[in-house]
């Protein structure tokens, strides 16, 4: 059992370490990110995205198949070549299956932030200004450089960590 503090015990220390271990917002934030991702069914490339408001999590989504559909790591990838290069197109991507979540669930995800493992595709891109998600913070790139430019012209901040 923990003793009684003496309420005149120098106990600075102890906050010292509490604040090494204990995460910023952005870290708690990426780091969930990343533990959403271990759930997506695509072998090529796991990705995870929460979408937040106010410091709260409204949804999460990993890229994976639609429902009723059997997964890539049941049947393979769907591969198709698209803008010249290969991808999965059997899935649907954590930033759109975060953004569906919403509106599964009838919650708004306007004026949020949306953490992602990787930096999102062009379509994503698209699909996060439209709805009202205002900033990206990711974590990995992503060979998309459209995306980036469309994001800068239409204002969607991007915040690479
Ligand atoms: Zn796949
Ligand atoms: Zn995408």
């Amino acid at each position: 059992m923990e003793r009684f503090k003496n309420p005149g015990e120098d106990t600075s220390g102890e906050h010292e370490t509490l604040k090494k271990v204990r995460p910023s917002w952005d870290e708690y934030f990426m780091r969930i990110s990343h533990e959403v991702a271990t759930r997506s069914t695509c072998p090529r490339l796991a990705v995870g995205a929460v979408i937040v408001r106010d410091k709260r999590i409204l949804t999460t989504g990993y890229n994976g198949s639609p429902s009723g559909l059997p997964h890539c790591d049941e049947v393979g990838c769907l591969i198709r070549i698209v803008d010249g290069r290969e991808s999965c197109q059997r899935t649907l991507h954590a930033e759109q299956n975060a953004i569906i979540q919403a509106a599964y669930h009838g919650v708004s995800v306007t004026g949020s932030s949306i953490y992602c493992t990787h930096q999102p595709c062009l379509m994503c891109v698209k699909m996060i200004m439209n709805a009202g998600i205002e900033e990206v913070r990711y974590a990995g790139g992503y060979p998309d450089p459209l995306a980036m430019e469309l994001a800068a012209e239409g204002g969607l901040r991007m915040v690479r960590f």
